[in-house]
């Protein structure tokens, strides 16, 4: 714990370091300055003044000295205003925003599967929380520990110059002061913990009602109560480890406050009084300037603690923020390697894609969710993938844009692995529209191209993306036309589109990329069946240089494809042509005339 302490804070003030010198070394000399003031005018100025009294010194020549502290004080504390209210706030906005940069490039770094891993998950949550206020306080904590018990040692070394003796009165309670702080530390440590799984379900609910996404449900359904009761569980469970803890934290905090009020303050008052009444053996400047610096002692003692305890607490928050920051991920998304342009020139005459027995077990499962798959794709070829819910078709697509590694078996793209590809540049051989796209709260131009238009060609191959998506008439109607802003999160005029218009916007974003395969997972599920048929006829026309890639539950869609792959319990049970499958008569030629009996009832889809 106590090494951890140390490398956790080492860690973050190596980082803050980097980040900002100015910041550590200003917050250093600030806390510096701030003691030597308190020890000055406490101590020093104090005894000067009593013993100006005791000797007789003349008031012109006490008023001298007082103006000229006075002086001696105004340039720094100039000074540390400045650092205070101009210097400090400019450098930890600089920090925070340093800080987060390098988080959110984590977050887009590591694999995806990190973010189906809720322990992975929660360091990331974690390491966001608070993130501003940690960084400072971590500085300052850092700094006071430091610079008060530097002041501390200081007045200790001018009582003990008074009195030899007196500095035992103070030895006891400041290792009291310790032992208890630690003490006090962990179980607040420990309990802070225990809260955690309480905490998590009371900002799972803060997080969800104030998400656009969940407002229908929460207004259509029950679901408030059952969130509510959610959040009372997480209020009990927080008041009852308060409870199980309190009476331990109270005696604690009061044997505490005994050690360091009670012995230093009475003890040394006792002491000193009797030497000034009973044994004459002290002046009262003596007394006088013993008594305040006993005080500066015990309150320097009591910030020095705190910031420990504060530290301990920071230090359980650098951890996650460490292990964020230094995990390897095993899929770097800017893994560099082989361009695939390259791989096509070495193999050109071979299959675009590969499966080579490709199996893959998600993260903490036994099953095996694909097993055994292999297939050849050529370069343009329609491809469909099909199945039942569950099958491995959404898996498949994954793998195939290498957004998880495969378990077993080996994934080629012109016969090299795409392991050993450049990954950002294999990346962007895809355009892709998923079922669970997500539409941002910027312009449609914006949405489309994910990025600002930046002239008049952007605006046009926008348009263009659109209508091939079967969708610019409509954003044309928008009150902005593709300058609209979609969601009405920082708009009030901003546009709210159906499901299928949204859809058919996540389906043109895919064509603004510069992509060679195209990857539709299900982006038309909002769509009517005939809907859905017209924007895949339009999509597959577009896209005659392209290789594409569907899921579709509809099979009359997926009957416009080169091939169609039928998934099924995580392996392909059937693959062929439309015709070639229908002529087999299998388990694909009785899906397919069971949909297309449901459509002439007036049904949609079934698989
Ligand atoms: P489909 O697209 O055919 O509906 P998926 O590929 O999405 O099927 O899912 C296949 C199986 O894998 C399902 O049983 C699903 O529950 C499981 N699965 C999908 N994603 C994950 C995940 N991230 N972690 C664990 N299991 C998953």
């Amino acid at each position: 714990m106590k090494a951890e302490y140390f490398r956790n804070n080492k860690y973050i003030l190596t980082m803050l370091w980097r980040i900002r010198k100015g910041r550590v070394i200003g917050e250093f000399l600030y806390r510096v300055l701030y003691y030597l003031y308190w020890l000055f005018y406490d101590i020093l100025f104090l005894k000067y003044l009593v013993e100006s009294l005791e000797r007789g010194r003349s008031f012109a020549q006490i008023m001298t000295f007082i103006v000229a502290a006075m002086v001696g004080f105004a340039i720094p504390s100039i000074l540390s205003a400045w650092y205070l209210h101009v210097y400090k706030p400019r450098s930890d906005a600089d920090i925070f925003e340093a800080v987060h940069t390098m988080l959110f490039e984590k977050a887009t770094r590591v694999e995806l599967r990190c973010y189906e891993n809720t322990e992975f998950y929660n360091r990331f949550t974690l390491a966001m929380k608070d993130c501003e206020q940690r960084m400072t306080q971590i500085i300052e904590n850092q700094c006071i520990i430091l610079t008060s018990t530097a002041a501390s040692v200081c007045a200790l070394c001018y009582m003990f110059q008074i009195d030899h003796f007196v500095i035992l009165f103070i030895a006891g309670p400041l290792i009291g002061n310790f032992l208890f702080g630690k003490i006090i530390n962990d179980i607040k440590f420990r309990m802070n913990k225990e809260c955690i799984p309480y905490v998590r379900e009371m900002e799972y609910v803060n997080r969800t009602l104030y998400l656009a996404e969940y407002a229908k449900e929460f207004r259509m359904s029950g679901i408030f109560e059952v969130m509510k009761k959610l959040y009372e569980t997480g209020f009990l469970g927080i008041m009852s480890k308060l409870k199980e803890y309190q009476n331990k934290r109270v005696l604690l905090a009061f044997v505490r406050n005994i050690f360091v009020f009670v012995v230093i303050y009475q003890g040394v008052i006792f002491y000193s009084l009797y030497r000034v009444m009973v044994s004459h053996s002290m002046s009262l400047s003596g007394f006088t300037v013993l008594f305040s610096a006993m005080n500066v002692v015990a309150w320097m003692v009591i910030q020095a603690s705190e910031a420990i305890i504060l530290s301990y607490e920071d230090s359980l928050y650098i951890a996650n923020l460490r292990e964020f920051l230094e995990y390897e991920p095993a899929v770097d998304e800017r893994q560099a390697g082989i361009l695939p342009a390259d791989c096509e020139k070495a193999a050109p005459g071979g299959g675009m894609l590969s499966f080579h027995h490709v199996g893959f077990t998600y993260l903490g499962q036994e099953a095996p969710v694909l097993h055994d798959i292999n297939l050849t794709v050529q370069r343009n070829e329609k491809i469909a993938i099909v199945g039942h819910n569950g099958a491995g078709k959404t898996t498949f697509v994954k793998l195939l844009m290498r957004l998880y590694d495969a378990s077993e078996g080996e994934i080629l793209y012109f016969g090299s692995n795409v392991k050993e590809l450049d990954l950002p540049a294999y990346r962007n051989l895809f355009g892709t529209a998923f079922q669970d796209y997500q539409v941002f709260a910027m312009t449609v131009a914006e949405n489309v191209l994910m990025r600002t238009p930046q002239n008049e060609a952007d605006y046009q191959k926008a348009a263009q993306c659109l209508r091939r998506a079967g969708v610019y008439e409509r954003v044309c109607r928008l009150s902005h036309g593709m300058d609209t802003i979609l969601t009405k999160e920082f708009a009030q005029d901003g546009a709210v589109l159906s499901g299928g218009e949204l859809q058919k916007i996540a389906v043109a974003r895919a064509f603004a990329r510069d992509y060679q395969i195209a990857i539709f997972d299900e982006p038309s599920s909002a769509l009517d069946p005939v809907a859905e048929y017209e924007l895949y006829e339009n999509i597959l026309k577009g896209c005659a240089d392209k290789t594409v890639f569907f899921v579709s539950h509809r099979l009359s869609t997926a009957a416009l494809a080169d091939r169609i792959y039928l998934f099924e319990q995580g392996e392909i049970a059937e693959f062929g042509s439309h015709d070639e499958l229908m002529r087999r008569d299998g388990k694909y030629a009785d899906m397919f005339r069971k949909q297309a009996k449901n459509y002439v009832g007036g049904t949609s889809d079934v698989a």
